[in-house]
């Protein structure tokens, strides 16, 4: 989600949270359950041990009679970063609203790969973006390596409105990058910045998915909400939008952006687990719509940074009841044929 660091340029400079999470007014872990939700959501934290977890996640997507999952959103970021993004989730100060945010997959890279191989994630992406100008470039340094160093990573890049942002994305891109990640919440910056202008277009014409943060979940944004990014898509048509969170918590209007533009495309990330129900629920009367966009939806997780086992995520999909073929597109033909894999 929105957490990420203020002061931070380089490795080893300190960094402090922005990112605000609204206060929930009851206990997480309580919500209604969906229609036709299965008995057993499997959603406690910490109650199943790693190698339980893998075969039940395995036994997922061998049910589907799928090869393994695509999972467009997880995070990877040099280690000094992600450490900070969890001391903010650990806070639980005034920025968190006090909510309870245990990182269930707090262990170190290799192992976190590990687990994602062990679950059978066939491919994953490594979410990383900056605040502030002057990041940028490094972050994509870094993403450079992590993917070469990890081949089931699509190589991810990000970027930021600033002075030479067309030259940096431009090079990512004849690099290798797969995919991109822009957070128009933690960024604070309006997409429609001139300065991206020739960047949008840049990317729509290489085809390359950019996953944007753009809702205004967990808390808004100066330019978060459907306007901002419309006022992109009207001027980049065939942009392959990757809107993060199915843009919560204005769901209906990002479905709206994905019936009008088809390269449009939503991730799952977080949405109708009990954890976001409980704050930001799915509104019922929009299944349908979901169920005719199964093509353009993709899965996503934010692991390692869940509060709640990876498991879950999967079982609020299934438990959506929108069928086999639906579940089998999201979890990994539509990402599969997107990124050819
Ligand atoms: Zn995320």
């Amino acid at each position: 989600m929105g957490a990420m660091n203020d002061d931070l340029t380089a490795p080893g400079a300190t960094a402090a949270p922005t990112g605000r999470v609204p206060a929930p007014d009851r206990p997480h872990g309580a919500g209604a359950p969906l229609p036709g939700a299965a008995a057993d959501a499997r959603g406690t934290v910490g109650g199943t041990p790693p190698g339980e977890e893998a075969d039940a996640v395995r036994g997922f997507w061998r049910r589907l009679g799928l090869p393994g999952l695509v999972d467009v959103h997880t995070h990877f970021m040099p280690e000094r970063v992600l450490r900070k993004v969890w001391g903010y989730f650990d806070a639980l100060g005034p920025l968190t609203g006090g909510l309870n945010w245990p990182i269930t997959y707090r262990t170190e890279e290799a192992e976190r790969t590990a687990l994602l191989r062990a679950f059978g994630v066939r491919a994953f992406t490594a979410m990383l973006y900056p605040h502030k100008p002057g990041m940028a470039r490094w972050l994509n340094g870094w993403a450079a390596d992590f993917a070469r160093r990890t081949p089931d990573c699509l190589h991810t890049a990000t970027l930021y409105p600033e002075p030479g942002v067309e030259a940096y994305v431009r090079r990512a891109v004849e690099e290798g990058a797969r995919v991109f990640k822009a957070h128009v919440q933690v960024g604070a910056y309006d997409p429609a910045d001139e300065l991206l202008d020739p960047v949008w277009g840049l990317l729509a014409e290489a085809g390359t998915p950019v996953v944007v943060h753009c809702g205004s979940g967990p808390a808004p944004g100066r330019h978060t909400g459907p306007g901002p990014i419309a006022r992109v898509l009207a001027r980049h048509p065939r942009l392959r939008l990757v809107v993060a969170h199915l843009g919560m918590p204005e769901y209906e209007q990002f479905l709206g952006l994905a019936e009008r533009y088809e390269e449009v495309r939503l991730d799952t990330t977080m949405v109708f687990t009990d954890f976001t129900e409980e704050l930001m629920p799915f509104p019922r009367r929009s299944l349908p719509r979901l169920a005719d966009l199964g093509d353009r939806v993709l899965l996503g997780s934010d692991f390692p940074n869940i509060p709640y086992p990876y498991l879950h995520q999967l079982h609020a999909l299934e438990r959506l009841d929108l069928g086999g073929d639906w579940l089998r597109s999201v979890c990994h033909d539509n990402a599969a044929e997107l990124f050819g894999l």
